[in-house]
This record gives C-alpha cells, sequence and structure tokens, in this order.
C-alpha cells in the first residue's frame, strides 16, 4: 500500500509541469475564442494528442497512479487552463471509466482505443445516462434495452440529454433499462459503435458556460447494437439482476454500496476540477489587486480586499486537501464511511462559484467584462455544483451515510 504524502513525487511533479506547460501555452490563449464559438476545439484536442496529453495511455497512467493524486493533479492543471477545453479534453474519459468500470478485458481492449482514435485522426466518446425526466433522479431513467434473442443483438429506443460529445461521438456508452421493475439496479450500460444506424444527435445546447463542450441531446432510434456490446456480457448481467430481484433477501444492500462506492470514488475528479478553475481565477485577483491602484494605493492595501484573497486562497486549499484525501482514499479500498468522495465534490463546487465571484468583485467592471477571464471562469464555475450530482444531491448522500437514514 503507498504511503500518503502531501507532496508529489519527482515524477509526478514532472507530469504537473508539463501539463501546465500544456495549459499555459496551448490552452490559456485559445480559452476566449473557443468559448465565443461555442464549438470543440478539435485543434486543441489534436494538438494535446500528438503530445501524449489526449491518450488512453496517459489517462490509464494517472488512473491506476498508487497514490490516488495522478488524476486530481492532471485535472486541476486542465481546468486551471480552460474549463470548456479541459472537458473536450477529458470529456471521452467519462466513457472510458465506465468501460473501464464495467466492461471485459476484451471490451476494454476493443472500443477505449477507438474512444481516443489517434493523433492524425483524433476522436471523442460520449457517456449518456441523463434523460429529460430522469437527472437526479436516475431510478426514472426510461430509455429501454430490449433482447433480440434470435439475433443476438439489443435494441435500444429513448433520448438522453445532456451528454458531453452526444452525437459526434466515436463512441457512445448508454446507459438502459433492461429490468423496469427493480428500478436502478435494473439498469446496463451499452456500447454503441461508430456509426450505428438509428443514433441521432438531437439539441445541442447554448449554455452558460464551459462553452468550448459540445452538450447535446442523443435520440435513439430502433438502434441495434451486437450482444457484445452490454458491457460486462449477458451472464454477469443474469447474475446481478437475479441478485437485484433478491433484493427483500437482503442482497441490495450489498449492490448499493458496490453502486456508492464508484460515485464515491469518481467525484473527487469534479472537485479537482473546480479546483482548478477556483486557483485560475483567484491567481488573476491577486494580481490585479496588487496591480490596480486607487485612492493612492494598490486596492489589496484594504483589508477588505486583502482578507478576501485570504479567505480565497483558504478555501481552495481546504478544497484540494479533500479532494487528495478522497482519491488517495478510493486507490488504497478505505470504505467511505462519511461519504468523504461526496463531501470533496460539494466543497471543491461551492468552493470554485465562490471564489470565481469574488475574483469578479475584485476586478470591478474589469471582471464584469470579457476582456479579463474571470469573467469566463464564473460562468465556467456553476457547471461544478450541477453535474456528476448537484450540491443537494452529494448533501442528501452525505447526510444519510453520516445518519443512516433515509433523508428525503
Ligand atoms: C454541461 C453539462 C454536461 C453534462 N454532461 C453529462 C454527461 O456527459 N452525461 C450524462 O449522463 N449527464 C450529463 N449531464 C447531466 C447532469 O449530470 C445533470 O444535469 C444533473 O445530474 C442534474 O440533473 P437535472 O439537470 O435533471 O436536474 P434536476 O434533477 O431536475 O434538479 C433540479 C434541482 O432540483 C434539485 N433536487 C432534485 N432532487 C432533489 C432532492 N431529492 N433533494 C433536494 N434537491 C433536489 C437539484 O439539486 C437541482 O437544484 C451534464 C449536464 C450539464 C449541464
Amino acid at each position: 500500500m503507498a504511503e500518503f504524502s502531501f507532496e508529489l513525487d519527482d515524477d509526478q511533479k514532472a507530469v504537473r509541469d508539463w501539463i501546465h506547460g500544456f495549459a499555459a501555452d496551448v490552452m490559456r490563449p485559445a480559452a476566449a475564442e473557443w468559448d465565443e464559438r461555442e464549438e470543440t476545439p478539435w485543434p486543441i484536442i489534436q494538438e494535446a494528442a500528438k503530445i501524449g496529453l489526449y491518450s488512453l495511455d496517459f489517462y490509464a497512467q494517472q488512473y491506476f497512479d498508487p497514490t490516488g493524486l495522478g488524476i486530481p493533479m492532471t485535472m486541476e492543471e486542465l481546468f486551471w487552463g480552460d474549463a470548456g477545453i479541459a472537458l473536450s479534453i477529458v470529456g471521452t474519459g467519462l466513457a472510458a471509466v465506465g468501460v473501464l468500470a464495467n466492461g471485459t478485458e476484451e471490451q476494454i481492449g476493443t472500443w477505449i482505443p477507438q474512444m481516443y482514435g489517434d493523433a492524425d485522426d483524433v476522436k471523442v466518446a460520449a457517456f449518456c445516462s441523463s434523460e429529460p425526466d430522469a437527472g437526479s433522479d436516475v431510478g426514472s431513467m426510461r430509455t429501454r434495452a430490449v433482447y433480440d434473442e434470435a439475433k443476438d443483438e439489443w435494441v435500444l429506443n429513448g433520448t438522453k440529454t445532456w451528454a458531453t460529445n452526444g452525437g459526434i461521438a466515436n463512441v457512445h456508452v448508454v446507459v438502459a433499462v433492461v429490468d423496469p421493475e427493480i428500478g436502478s439496479k435494473g439498469h446496463a450500460s451499452f456500447i454503441v459503435p461508430p456509426g450505428t444506424p438509428g443514433l441521432s444527435q438531437g439539441q445541442k445546447f447554448k449554455k452558460h458556460g464551459i462553452r468550448a463542450s459540445h452538450t447535446a441531446e442523443v435520440v435513439l432510434d430502433q438502434v441495434r447494437v451486437p450482444g457484445n456490446c452490454l458491457l460486462g456480457g449477458k451472464e454477469k448481467l443474469d447474475e446481478r439482476l437475479a441478485r437485484a430481484r433478491e433484493k427483500a433477501k437482503g442482497g441490495g444492500e450489498r449492490l448499493k454500496n458496490a453502486a456508492m462506492a464508484t460515485f464515491e470514488a469518481s467525484r473527487p475528479a469534479v472537485g479537482a476540477m473546480a479546483v482548478g478553475t477556483a486557483r485560475a481565477a483567484y491567481e488573476v485577483a491577486l494580481d490585479y489587486a496588487k496591480t490596480r491602484h486607487q485612492f493612492g494605493r494598490p486596492i489589496i492595501d484594504n483589508q477588505g480586499v486583502a482578507f478576501q484573497l485570504a479567505d480565497m486562497r483558504t478555501r481552495i486549499d481546504a478544497a484540494r486537501l479533500m479532494v487528495w484525501r478522497a482519491s488517495w482514499m478510493a486507490v488504497t479500498g478505505k470504505p467511505f464511511d462519511s461519504a468523504e468522495g461526496s463531501m470533496s465534490k460539494l466543497f471543491a463546487s461551492e468552493t470554485a462559484k465562490q471564489v470565481t465571484a469574488q475574483a469578479v468583485q475584485i476586478l470591478g467592471g474589469n471582471g464584469f467584462t470579457r476582456e479579463y477571464p474571470v469573467e469566463r471562469m464564473h460562468r465556467d464555475a456553476a457547471i461544478y455544483t450541477i453535474f456528476e450530482g448537484t450540491s443537494e444531491i452529494q448533501r442528501l448522500v452525505i447526510a444519510r451515510t453520516l445518519s443512516g437514514v433515509q433523508i428525503r
């Protein structure tokens, strides 16, 4: 088991500095342009692919870092660069993790490389779970997957929404209902291979923030996928469904705990994204406060400004510590007895919203314009308290975990 340390080792520092260089030199200068264009920044993804920063190998290395700090460190630096572009780069990872977590070795080997493509022909992937009537309430999902035994094919029908890279992805991972009688336990995930008839992009959303990241509806109309596109395979699904149906006999708690543990382990990554955006805005505000003069002195000479900066930095560091703790717990197999993963996401995402708002205030009128990046960072930060479970859902999970009461 890896020793816990607050200090990154030399290899980690080298990787962090390398990502930081890309974020500072390639992402930052392009951030305002792609935010205005509201399009996927393909040339930047390609640049990242050329240097190995957009690749299965790189993310696998970070994912399996025995200290747990590889992914949070990567997310913080990329999202420090720019949140919209960063989500275009890491969005594929959502789908890849879905396959890594549930797929067979053969499925992992077949589909994850096709999600990334290569430096000459980059591809992206999408993870499609949310639906118009099933956001926080995943149990209300309606997209159906029906098995056609004669052809060994699954037939998918439904409408997904809010899918990052939805419709432009080479590979879509779609969560669908296979047994409507047992709520979210009757869900399964499917690969929809490139060019499958019946899958189309619906509305593309015009968003408040992270506008360089493509978000759209995905419509599934009689989409037929081969039997081997069911992640984990039919045998495993049948076993899992049988266990879920025996919930009344006591098997349900174990299933619920397994799903909870997966969320607890993935949420700190979103917390790290939020830390990156918050840090970026804080740095701009600190510089500005030192150079902007009013009443014959730099505005940072006023406690009213300096104390805000002190609070901003304190919250950012606290958020990072919570994210690192939860990431370390995930990789070392510690039980999330107090929902520490959800805590880290809750605290970091609320911090990003608060800190970016303070940064706008410290820049005064300039903070309110698109001439300065804090305006964009403030819009971007609003996503962190919404996706991967809203702040209210994090509080619900934390409160239920701490109390054992099924609070509503
Ligand atoms: C930019 C963006 C990208 C996304 N990317 C993806 C993606 O790639 N794949 C994917 O599957 N999904 C994605 N999502 C969807 C995202 O996960 C959902 O938006 C989120 O889960 C919230 O669901 P909802 O929008 O339906 O809100 P709702 O669930 O309708 O919630 C509305 C409000 O009610 C509150 N609320 C709901 N239930 C409760 C409760 N029990 N107690 C207290 N408050 C409650 C919520 O906290 C929220 O404030 C993305 C969303 C966005 C905006």
